[in-house]
């Protein structure tokens, strides 16, 4: 009878799945991050390397500073959302109607988006390739 522990690893993750779930690219067992991202206070500490495969996840010193990059695509992909659900559903309102969700929405995503947005980056552009345990 084989334990829990095996029969998890038996099942592969889809990149897909590894991704949402803040996973080490590697092995797709190893979590990123230290704390769920509902701990809002420590939303940011990530393991320097994954607890599973020993990946280094910080591959280059400032690696980490091209997430910014895509931080800031999801932040204005969320502002031209918004701002063109706010347009069409409230039939092009005064500014502040606009600043007003925008911003209160931006900032509650913070944990949210610092931590895709970095999932991200790590896939596309740390070129780890998967290498499944056994
Ligand atoms: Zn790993």
């Amino acid at each position: 009878m084989e334990d829990i522990k095996s029969i998890r690893l038996d099942v592969k993750r889809s990149k897909f799945q590894a991704m949402s779930d803040g996973r080490c690219p590697q092995c797709r067992e190893g979590k990123m991050f230290k704390y769920p991202f509902w701990r809002v206070d420590k939303f940011s500490e990530m393991n320097e390397n994954c607890p599973v495969c020993g990946l280094k996840f910080e591959v280059e010193p400032g690696f980490w500073y091209g997430a910014m990059f895509v931080s800031y695509a999801n932040t204005v992909a969320l502002l031209v959302v918004l701002g063109v659900v706010v347009f069409y559903f409230f039939n092009d309102p005064p500014v502040m109607y606009y600043i007003v969700p925008i911003t209160i929405l931006s900032l509650i995503i913070v944990p949210f988006n610092f931590r895709i947005s970095r999932v991200i980056f790590l896939y596309m552009f740390g070129f780890i390739k998967y290498k499944p345990l056994k």
